[in-house]
């Protein structure tokens, strides 16, 4: 069991202002990591850490001996241009990494004046940086752990037995594909699809008329286990690395005729986006509270997804935001409208059980894998994380505010997953933005 320590301390200021900002999400207490490449300069991507309006190029504060030798393996694994080699070493290596990068970038140690002095050559501004996927993904699963989300769509599809017997025993997953995993900002293209959308009707291929979002938070798993090993739910918060927003993108006619019994697939695989910044579990130590009390008659979780840990505070308290703007609200300088705003702490399942769960029958999880949460829905309906839950499968269109119904996504839509932790004697802390246009069919 870890604590906060002196890098979460909220009076912490850092030499790189714009980290001073009550409104960044980017504070010296967050240090999440990302992999960036410079525009001019060109070169091969590396990884970073967000830092205020900025980013610290952590090899080359490596090269220019601002680190000590405990931390300058990891330090040096950070030349690589994806984040695996780091999420492997494991948490005690990482949050020690961490806690040297405190102090690199505060304003009150030596090592802040050191690396001030040469702030030129070890930071790079992110609007001269494009940012890369942050780990080679080998593998991505996504679940389906907000209760509420699972009751409003099975409500919708199954009116007299919405949410299966297994659900509260068993954390429910497919297997995502992670080549269709992509960086926020890139367009995401509608799919194609066969779909059928009267039971009685014709079955037609063609362009999804009901394309989605899905705003999730995924985690990237650290060291993992071995083939035939398990993960134990009391060191499962050690082999999470640290977490992102994740879009998963969803083509609703199509996943309505191709579900069963299998469960998602050309729905789902077309595109996943991800936030750029992956916020440590160190980071989010602050904001670690009891999950959400099951109803009075459910069943407890099952020994081995059940810990004193977990059960203390193995939820994270993350409020989450999705936003949406289409092709004319832009074209008229109209602000993106805010289409739900849910809490992570709502869901049915912790990060740490769906993790113990997916290990348990010996399954190996390797470093730079992602899971994701599945969509986080709360129980009222502007904490709904989807556009099929919001708009209730079309029958209540939102109005955008241009007068634009959706019932759906649109060409040209943006949407725009944020996602920050805040509470009192704690420093506010983001994840930045997870962001896609939809682009036309081709
Ligand atoms: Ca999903």
């Amino acid at each position: 069991m870890h604590a906060t320590d002196d890098t979460h301390r909220p009076e912490l200021g850092s030499w790189v202002a714009s980290a001073n900002q009550p409104a960044t999400d980017f504070p010296v207490q967050n240090l999440p990591f990302g992999v960036f490449s410079r525009v001019r300069e060109g070169g091969p991507p590396r990884c970073g850490i967000a830092i205020g309006d900025s980013i610290l190029d952590v090899s080359a504060a490596a090269d220019l001996g601002l680190f000590g030798e405990t931390e300058l393996p990891a330090a040096l694994a950070c030349a690589e241009p994806r984040l695996n080699a780091l999420m492997a070493m494991g948490a005690n290596v990482v949050r020690a990494l961490r806690a040297a990068v405190s102090r690199m970038l505060r304003d009150d140690t030596e090592e802040g004046k050191r690396a001030e002095a040469v702030a030129r050559e070890i930071l790079v501004r992110m609007h001269d940086a494009v940012m890369r996927l942050p780990a080679e993904i080998g593998d991505y699963t996504d679940f389906y752990a907000s209760v509420h989300h699972a009751t409003n769509v099975g409500s919708m599809f199954r009116p007299d037995n919405p949410l299966l017997p297994n659900y509260k025993w068993v954390p429910i997953g497919y297997h995502g594909r992670s080549s269709s995993i992509v960086v926020s900002g890139t367009p995401v293209r509608r799919p194609k699809g066969q779909t059928r959308n009267d039971p009685a009707g014709p079955i037609s291929v063609g362009p999804s008329a009901r394309l989605d979002y899905e705003l999730e938070v995924g985690a990237f798993v650290g060291p993992g286990n071995t083939m035939g090993e398990t993960i134990p739910i009391g060191e499962a918060a050690s082999h999470l690395f640290g977490l992102c927003l994740v879009n998963d993108w969803s083509a609703r006619d199509i996943q309505s005729w191709e579900y069963q019994p299998l469960g998602p697939f050309l729905a789902k695989s077309f595109a996943t986006t991800i936030s750029p910044w992956v916020v440590t579990l160190d980071a989010l130590e602050p904001f670690r509270v009891a999950p959400a009390e099951r109803a009075a008659g459910d069943p407890a979780p099952l020994a081995y997804l059940s810990g004193d840990d977990d059960r203390a505070r193995g939820a994270f308290d993350i409020t989450l935001e999705v936003w949406l703007s289409s092709e004319s609200m832009r074209a008229s300088n109209t602000p993106a409208m805010r289409v739900s705003r849910g809490r992570f702490v709502d869901m049915y399942w912790t990060l740490a059980q769906l993790l113990t769960h997916h290990a348990s029958n010996g399954c190996p999880m390797r470093a730079g894998d992602l899971i994701a949460s599945g969509t986080v829905s709360g129980p009222t309906p502007d904490s709904r994380g989807c556009l099929l839950e919001r708009a209730w499968r079309g029958t209540e269109p939102l109005r955008l505010p241009t007068g634009e119904p959706r019932r759906f996504l649109e060409d040209g839509d943006e949407v725009t997953l944020r996602g920050w932790c805040e509470r009192p004697g704690a420093r506010r802390i983001g994840f930045g933005e997870c962001r896609g246009v939809v682009a036309a069919a081709r």
